[in-house]
C-alpha cells in the first residue's frame, strides 16, 4: 500500500524541470504548504494543477527544500535502499567490471540526492549531505551490509555543503572497524585511501577509466619524459611508468601526497623510473618555461606533460579568475613539451563546460604558437554517471593532443 505523505504543490510552470528527472526544488518553486512537513520527512510532491509528479526529502532548512527520490510515492525503508544499490551496483559491473573500488553511489546520478558510498575494496565509506538521507544512517548501513558484506562502513561527514542542511560534521565508523589507510588496486596498481584524512573519500577514483586511457595512449609511445603535475598520489604517474615511460616526475604542493606517491611508486614496483617533488605547480612551470630550451620547442625535453588540477572554483562568481589559472598552465605545459609530445589535460570544475575548456587550451596554444590536434576526450569514470538533464552531475572533462607542431 502508497504511504500517506503530507503534500506539497508547485508552481505554475515549476514542475517541468522536476517531471524531466531534475531533483531539487527550491523554496520559490512551492506554492502552499497542506500540512507543516517534518524536516527530514518524505512528502509527496503535486504540479499546480494537483497531478502527483512525486516524492522527495523536505528540509525547511535547507534552499534545496525537497530532493526528490522518485517519480512516484514510496516508502523509504531498507528494501528502497537495497534496491538502489543493486541497480546502481549493476551500472557498475557493466561498465567497470574489474573494478574492485569504485563508487557505489552518485547522489544525483544513482536517483538518491544527497548520499554518496564509496567502496574502497572491502571498507564503504558514506557521505551524507542532506538531513533526510543523515536521519536514514541505519537503513542505508543495514542495506549495504545485506549487498555487500564489507568489512566496515565508516562516514566522512565533514564536507562544507552539510551545514546548508543544518548538519554538523560527523566522522567515524557505522558499522565494523577499520583504522588508517586502506590499501586500494585500481587497475592492477596499489594505491591507498584514507578515509579519515585523504582527499573526497580518500582517492580520487573519478579517474580511474582515464588512467587506463591515458596509459594506452602512452604504450604506444614508450620510453619518454612524462611530466605529471597535480600528482596527488601519482595516480596518473605510476600509470604512465608501468605502461612504459623511461622517467616520470610528479608534482604536487603536499608533502604528504608527495610522501605517499614515492611510497606507493616503490611498492608497485617503479620507484626507478619515478621521483616526485613538493611544489607549487604554478611556480614550478613557470620556472621551467623560462629556460632557454622553452624557446626552442627542439629542445625540450618533456614527451608528455598531464595536469590534473584541483578545481580552481566553487562558484560562477570566480570563473574568470579560474580561466586566467587554467591558460596559465598550459601555455607553460606547452612550452615545455617537444613537438610530436602529448598534452593531457584535465578540469573538474562543473562551472566551466568543455567548450569554455577547450578555448582557454585553445588560447594559450595560440599565445604559445603550438599547433593542436585532439587524439582523446574524456570524462569522469562511469561510476560517476553523468545524467545530461541534472547539469550539476557532469564535473570532469579532459583531453588529449599531440603538438602537430
Ligand atoms: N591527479 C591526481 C589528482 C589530483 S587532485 C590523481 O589522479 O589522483 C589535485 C592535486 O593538486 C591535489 O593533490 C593537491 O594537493 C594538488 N595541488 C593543488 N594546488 C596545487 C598547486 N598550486 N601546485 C601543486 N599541486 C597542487
Amino acid at each position: 500500500m502508497e504511504p500517506t505523505l503530507p503534500c506539497l504543490n508547485l508552481r505554475p510552470g515549476e514542475s517541468d524541470r522536476i517531471v524531466a528527472g531534475h531533483p531539487w526544488i527550491y523554496a520559490g518553486s512551492i506554492s502552499k504548504t497542506s500540512i507543516g512537513p517534518e524536516d527530514g520527512s518524505v512528502v509527496a510532491v503535486k504540479d499546480h494543477r494537483g497531478r502527483l509528479i512525486g516524492s522527495g526529502f523536505y528540509n525547511s532548512r535547507s534552499k534545496i527544500r525537497i530532493r526528490m527520490l522518485s517519480p512516484d510515492v514510496v516508502a523509504v525503508d531498507q528494501a528502497f535502499f537495497e534496491a538502489r544499490f543493486t541497480e546502481a551496483l549493476a551500472l557498475r559491473r557493466r561498465y567497470l567490471p574489474e573494478a574492485t573500488s569504485f563508487r557505489v553511489v552518485n547522489a544525483e546520478s544513482d536517483q538518491l540526492s544527497g548520499l554518496i558510498v564509496d567502496k574502497y575494496e572491502d571498507v564503504l565509506v558514506v557521505q551524507t549531505s542532506s538531513l533526510g538521507m543523515d536521519q536514514r544512517k541505519p537503513l542505508i548501513v543495514a542495506a549495504l551490509q545485506s549487498l555487500l558484506a564489507p568489512r566496515a562502513i565508516v562516514e566522512r561527514n565533514d564536507a562544507a555543503f552539510r551545514r546548508f542542511e543544518g548538519l554538523e560534521d560527523a566522522n567515524g565508523p557505522l558499522a565494523g572497524s577499520a583504522t588508517g589507510p586502506i590499501p586500494v588496486q585500481l587497475n592492477g596498481l596499489q594505491f591507498e585511501a584514507d578515509p579519515a584524512q585523504g582527499h573526497k573519500t580518500g582517492l580520487y577514483l573519478d579517474q580511474q577509466a582515464n588512467y587506463r586511457a591515458v596509459a594506452e595512449l602512452l604504450q604506444v609511445r614508450p620510453g619518454g619524459r612524462v611530466l605529471d603535475a597535480f600528482c596527488f598520489q601519482g595516480g596518473f604517474a605510476l600509470h604512465a611508468a608501468r605502461a612504459g615511460a623511461a622517467q616520470v616526475l610528479g608534482i604536487d604542493q603536499s608533502e604528504d601526497a608527495v610522501r605517499g606517491a614515492s611510497r606507493l611508486a616503490q611498492q608497485n614496483g617503479l620507484g626507478e623510473r619515478c621521483t616526485f617533488e613538493v611544489a607549487n605547480a604554478f611556480d614550478w612551470l613557470k620556472t621551467q618555461a623560462a629556460k632557454p630550451f622553452a624557446d626552442s620547442p627542439a629542445f625540450s625535453p618533456w614527451d608528455v606533460v598531464i595536469l590534473d588540477p584541483p578545481s580552481f572554483t566553487r562558484t560562477r562568481a570566480t570563473v574568470p579568475d579560474a580561466l586566467r589559472g587554467y591558460k596559465e598552465i598550459h601555455l607553460r605545459s606547452l612550452k615545455l613539451l617537444r613537438t610530436g609530445g602529448l598534452l593531457v589535460t584535465f578540469c573538474c570544475s562543473h562551472h566551466v563546460d568543455a567548450g569554455t575548456f577547450l578555448d582557454v587550451i585553445l588560447s594559450a596554444a595560440f599565445d604559445a604558437r603550438r599547433l593542436l590536434r585532439r587524439v582523446a576526450v574524456f570524462s569522469q569514470s562511469p561510476d560517476h554517471p553523468v545524467i545530461p538533464c541534472i547539469a550539476e552531475t557532469e564535473y570532469l572533462k579532459g583531453f588529449a593532443f599531440e603538438l602537430v607542431r
